[in-house]
């Protein structure tokens, strides 16, 4: 069997021996009936990390999102987010289908919306016009290549959604990867956000999970949604050891994943085939190819054993995890420098 270098996304990542040994002595329980020992360790420990009152194990990112839209809206209302943000773009509609809401996209830069844009969008108080209830950003922005916001830039729009009433969700997928490279802390995320999700099946390497955090009302009804999405897990004590394990352990390692996707970025810069790198802030790559394009670079890159994804015509997407090795990165350099 062939072994890949896989860039194509984070969620790629297998659990290590460690984080396996800790999902086989997890204490469970039935968790819909809210007696799963390891599931209610692992929210009290990711809501005292963020400050917040309470949290809720979830499947996936896309429902931990998609239960915070529905929780802060009511159908007819309007949410405001970036244009290549993931609610919109990756999570099959759900904005319509779930809660019955229309999306005002904004043009941010590199997936990051500003506070003069939102004050903008905003739905003027009239009977014509949608309500305008939510905001939500995302940070890390995978579309935006990995880019991170400016802390002060999120609490301008904190600002603007006080002042107008309007809810304010963060997107967190890779929050901890923006964290690690701007030197932040999660208790300044639980301050100004109303709500977080934050994936932990992506850098931090669990096989399956994402929380979503609150106070302790908002966490009431977002359980009750969530059952009605399906996404009441029994004995899923095992998945929230997994997930216990990678907040402990993983998180300060992000940083090596940062410096690897700089390095390789560095060498893509100077490639004949590359005409654009956006710029390297965590552990995505996103690249413009030149004279090829993004499918048949792949195609290439898999030849030599490397996996790419195809963003765009012409835009290839790396990501690095946790199961990437100084050694992956060092061949990836290698190969790069071959195909110029
Ligand atoms: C991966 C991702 C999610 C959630 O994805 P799931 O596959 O549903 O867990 C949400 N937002 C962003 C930005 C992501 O990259």
């Amino acid at each position: 069997m062939t072994t890949y270098i896989d860039f194509r996304s984070d969620t790629v990542t297998k659990p290590t021996g460690a984080m396996l040994e800790a999902m086989m002595h997890a204490k469970i329980g039935d968790d819909v009936f809210g007696e799963d020992v390891s599931v209610n360790e692992l929210e009290r420990l990711a809501a005292s990390m963020f400050g917040k009152e309470g949290a809720l194990f979830c499947p996936s990112g896309t429902m931990t999102n998609q239960i915070a839209i529905k929780c802060h809206t009511q159908p007819g209302d309007e949410v405001i987010c970036d244009a290549d943000a993931h609610i919109y773009q990756y999570e099959g509609g759900g904005i319509a289908v779930n809660s019955g809401c229309s999306v005002k996209l904004l043009n941010g830069d590199r997936g990051r919306i500003d506070s003069t844009k939102v004050a903008e969008a905003i739905q003027p108080d009239d009977v014509h016009r949608a309500r305008t209830s939510l905001v939500c950003v995302e940070n890390t922005s995978n579309r935006g290549g990995g880019s991170c916001y400016d802390f002060e830039e999120l609490k301008n729009i904190k600002q603007v959604c006080d002042e107008n009433n309007l809810a304010f969700h963060i997107d967190g997928a890779r929050l901890f990867n923006a964290i690690i490279a701007k030197n932040e802390t999660p208790k300044q995320y639980g301050e100004i956000f109303d709500s977080i999700s934050i994936c932990l099946s992506k850098s931090l390497g669990c096989p399956v999970g994402s929380l979503l955090l609150g106070n302790t009302d908002f966490i009431k009804k977002a359980r009750r949604v969530r059952k009605v999405f399906g996404g009441g897990m029994r004995q899923a004590g095992f998945m929230a050891a997994a997930g216990i394990y990678a907040l402990q352990n993983n998180i300060q390692r992000l940083s090596k994943d940062h410096e690897n996707a700089k390095a390789i970025a560095e060498v893509l810069n100077d490639a004949s085939f590359v005409s654009l790198v956006l710029p390297v802030e965590t552990n995505i790559i996103i690249f413009e190819t030149k004279g090829i394009t993004a499918k048949e670079l792949v195609a290439k890159l898999k030849e030599k054993n490397i996996l790419g994804y195809a963003i765009a015509p012409q835009r290839v997407r790396l990501v690095l995890h946790l199961d990437t090795t100084n050694e992956m990165v060092a061949k990836t350099i290698e190969v790069l420098k071959r195909l110029m």
